[in-house]
């Protein structure tokens, strides 16, 4: 079966190897052309792990193919999926021009029967938006019969784990009116019954909002556990503790318990400023998912102040003459995204108060330098470390869990590490002569 896939970001990119890893015949398609010349000679434009080796298997075996000719892809496929971004607007709703430029374009190359499907995020209504978008320019134009069913089938990938989650996923969900679509979209995905993935089909409307109810679920979870540490701090209570017990109770369960600072990336900040906003323009506010998205901007400042207290100062000190290493920069390990990353905007504050910066992440400084140019970027951890007043660790990479602290310490003007990951174990840090401050750590 042949498919295409429009957008080759992180969704569109790991949707379109791992369809050709089940077998399928994958057109990849973006309009960004210097992206599909790397790809197409096996180069990945972003970093994620096992991708790679996956891409250039495929593309050896015939099996994936990138263009930027959006016409032939569409025109010799079975099924369309419009995996495109869906950036915040200024006013926090789901910016859709992309979708609807694509949408468009598809409406001009139905020669057959077609699947149209969005993977992108989008808010509830959008698919029958497109729908009517693709039946009204498809007559406007050459008024050959329109025969096509649309559907929703969101994606739930996590970025540093996306090949894993794609091939090995909670669940897959298929929204679609059309027990055709239904069929076709569940012949797709048919390796994963044999690993007895659970199928969810249901209305496209309600595919739309499972997306942005569990995104908004887990950044509540996130949210929650950051105002306990903020409160085991006051208290003077380890939060480690208090979120161990409360995962042990099933109902609750241990995932998303870890307080840092703040959550980000592309996904969290903006889905959940969309279901707000959704929310609101239907006269139903979700005042819940509201309070999630003000305690998460007010973690970001805490931590701020957590740096600028750790360091021995009153709340609104300047802090020209001190230098900071951070570590990390991207959103999460594992993935060079920076879009919305708790450490940018960290360290945007930081510079703005004063402080020289010199930050090190394993895989996402290029990003980082076209957002934050005027910052000091090192080629490690200890260069990073080199003549700082502390050191701030922002993003969990596993090589940043096994520092050498003693040798860190010298390197230091000042032995301070801040710990926003919680990565480390007070005492143990204490122990070896440095000054600690984590997250609820009490
Ligand atoms: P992205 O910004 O990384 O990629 C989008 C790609 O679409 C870009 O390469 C862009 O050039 C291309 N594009 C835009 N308009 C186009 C057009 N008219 N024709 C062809 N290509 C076009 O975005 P992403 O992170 O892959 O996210 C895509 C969607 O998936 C979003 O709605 C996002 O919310 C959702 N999503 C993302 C994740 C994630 O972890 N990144 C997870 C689940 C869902």
């Amino acid at each position: 079966m042949n498919i295409a896939i429009i957008g080759t970001g992180y969704v569109g990119l790991v949707t379109g190897v791992c369809f050709a890893e089940f077998g399928l015949h994958v057109t990849a398609v973006d309009k960004d052309a210097e992206r599909i010349d790397r790809l197409a000679k096996g180069e990945l434009p972003i970093h994620e792990p096992r991708l790679a080796e996956m891409l250039c298997r495929n593309l050896k075996e015939d099996r994936i193919h990138f263009t930027t000719d959006v016409v032939r892809a569409v025109r010799q496929s079975l099924v369309v999926f419009i995996a495109v971004g869906t950036p915040s607007r200024e006013d926090g709703a789901a910016d859709l021009r992309y979708v609807e430029e694509v949408a468009r374009t598809i409406a001009h190359n139905l020669d057959g029967y077609k699947v149209v499907v969005i993977k992108s995020t989008v808010p509830v209504g959008t698919g029958r938006w497109v729908e009517q978008i693709i039946r009204e320019e498809h007559a406007n134009g050459n008024g050959n019969r329109c025969v096509f069913d649309m559907a929703s089938n969101p994606e739930f990938l996590r970025e540093g784990a996306a090949v894993e989650d794609f091939l090995r996923p909670n669940r897959v969900v298929i929204g679609a009116d059309s027990p055709q679509a239904v069929a076709i979209l569940q012949d797709l995905y048919r390796p994963l019954y044999l690993i007895e993935t659970p199928f969810v089909i249901a209305s496209i409307e309600a595919a739309e909002l499972i997306k942005y109810s569990s995104n908004a679920f887990l950044a509540t979870k996130i949210s929650f556990m950051n105002e306990m540490a903020n409160l085991c701090d006051t208290l003077g209570i380890d939060v480690h503790v208090v979120a161990k017990a409360m995962g042990l109770d099933q109902r609750i369960g241990s995932k998303f318990l870890h307080p840092g600072p703040g959550f980000g990336g592309s996904c969290f900040p903006k889905d959940t400023l969309a279901l707000a906003r959704l929310a609101r323009s239907h006269d139903t506010p979700v005042r819940l998912v509201e309070t999630v998205i003000e305690v998460n901007e007010a973690q970001r400042a805490r931590m701020v102040t957590k740096i600028v207290r750790a360091l021995g100062l009153d709340d609104s000190a300047s802090l020209e003459g001190t230098i900071l290493g951070i570590l990390g920069l991207a959103f999460k390990p594992d993935t060079d995204d920076v879009r919305e990353s708790p450490a940018l905007a960290i360290v945007e504050e930081l510079r703005r108060r004063g402080a020289h910066i010199q930050a090190y992440d394993p895989a996402a400084m290029e990003q980082a330098r076209a957002v934050l140019p005027d910052i000091v970027y090192r080629p490690d951890a200890y260069s990073a470390a080199e003549e700082c007043d502390a050191v701030v660790l922002i993003t969990e990479w596993n090589q940043f869990r096994n520092l050498d602290l003693s040798r860190l310490k010298n390197l230091m003007r000042r032995p301070i590490l801040v710990d926003l990951r919680n990565a480390y174990e007070p005492e143990r840090v204490k122990a070896l002569g440095l000054t600690y401050q984590g997250v609820g750590r009490g």
